[in-house]
C-alpha cells in the first residue's frame, strides 16, 4: 500500500471509526495544529513544504481547463468524527482533471474556512473529497458566504449527528451538484490534506465563485462542532496558485 492509499485509508476509515483512525489530535492546545508533527511520526508531512490550507494570492494565469463534472444524486449516509460532519458520496460520482478520472468518495466542513482568498475568510468551507484508481487525491473546495438557506445543506442538516461518533443513514435525496456554484471558475495548487496525516500530492481545486448557507445554517454546524475546526494557513513556499 503505498502513501497516498493509506492516507485515504485512513480517511475512510475514519468515516467508520473515528476514533481508530492514528493518534489523538486537536484543533488546539498540546495536540493542535504546531504539534501535529510532533504527535507520531506518521504525521511527519504536517510539517511539510507544500501543506494546505493556504491564502491563494500572487495568482498566476494558467488559463486552467474546465473541471469535468460528472456527479450524480447520492449520498449514503452522514456522519460527526469528532473533526468534521461528513456526507459519504454513492459510487458513481466523479470528476476529470488532467485527463485522470477522480472518483467523489465524501464530502464535509470547516468552519471558519481554511483556505483564504486573497486574505479573506469564509464562514463555511466545503471539501468534496475524490480519489483515483492509485489513490492520488483531489480536493473541490467551496466557500459559503453568509445569505440565503442553502438546499443541500437543508437536507444534509435535517439529519445532522450531534454526537462525536454518530453516524446516520440520510433519507434525503441529495446530490453533490447542489453544494458547487453556477461558476465553476476555480484556484488550483498542489497542497495536501488539512488534518493529520497531512499527506502532500493533493490537487486542491478551489471554487471561486461562493455559495449562499443562512446564518442559521452555519451556526448549527459550529454549535454541534462545539469549536472551530479549521488548520492556520501555511506556507505557500516555492508553490504557484494557478488562475
Ligand atoms: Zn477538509
Amino acid at each position: 500500500m503505498n502513501k497516498k492509499s493509506f492516507a485515504l485509508g485512513l480517511m475512510l476509515l475514519s468515516s467508520s471509526a473515528a476514533f481508530a483512525a492514528g493518534p489523538h489530535w486537536e484543533y488546539s492546545g498540546e495536540a493542535g495544529p504546531e504539534n501535529w508533527a510532533k504527535l507520531s511520526p506518521e504525521y511527519g508531512a504536517c510539517a511539510g513544504k507544500n501543506q494546505s490550507p493556504i491564502n491563494l494570492g500572487g495568482l498566476i494565469d494558467a488559463k486552467l481547463k474546465p473541471i469535468a463534472f460528472s456527479y450524480k444524486a447520492g449520498t449514503t449516509d452522514i456522519l460527526n468524527n469528532g473533526h468534521t460532519v461528513q456526507v459519504n458520496a454513492a459510487a458513481g460520482s466523479s470528476i476529470t482533471v488532467d485527463g485522470i478520472q477522480f472518483d467523489l468518495k465524501q464530502f464535509h466542513f470547516h468552519a471558519p474556512s481554511e483556505n483564504l482568498i486573497k486574505g479573506k475568510s469564509f464562514p463555511l468551507e466545503a471539501h468534496l473529497v475524490h480519489a483515483d484508481k492509485d489513490g492520488n487525491l483531489a480536493v473541490v473546495a467551496v466557500m459559503f458566504r453568509e445569505g440565503k438557506a442553502n438546499k443541500a445543506l437543508e437536507k444534509a442538516w435535517a439529519q445532522m449527528p450531534s454526537k462525536e461518533g454518530d453516524k446516520i443513514a440520510l433519507t434525503a435525496k441529495l446530490s453533490s451538484q447542489e453544494i458547487l456554484p453556477k461558476n465553476r471558475d476555480y484556484y488550483r495548487f498542489n497542497g495536501s490534506l488539512t488534518t493529520p496525516p497531512c499527506s502532500e500530492g493533493v490537487r486542491w481545486l478551489v471554487m471561486k465563485a461562493s455559495v449562499s448557507a443562512s446564518k442559521e445554517q452555519i451556526e448549527a454546524f459550529t454549535h454541534v462542532m462545539h469549536h472551530p475546526n479549521n488548520r492556520p494557513v501555511q506556507a505557500v513556499n516555492a508553490r504557484p496558485v494557478l488562475e
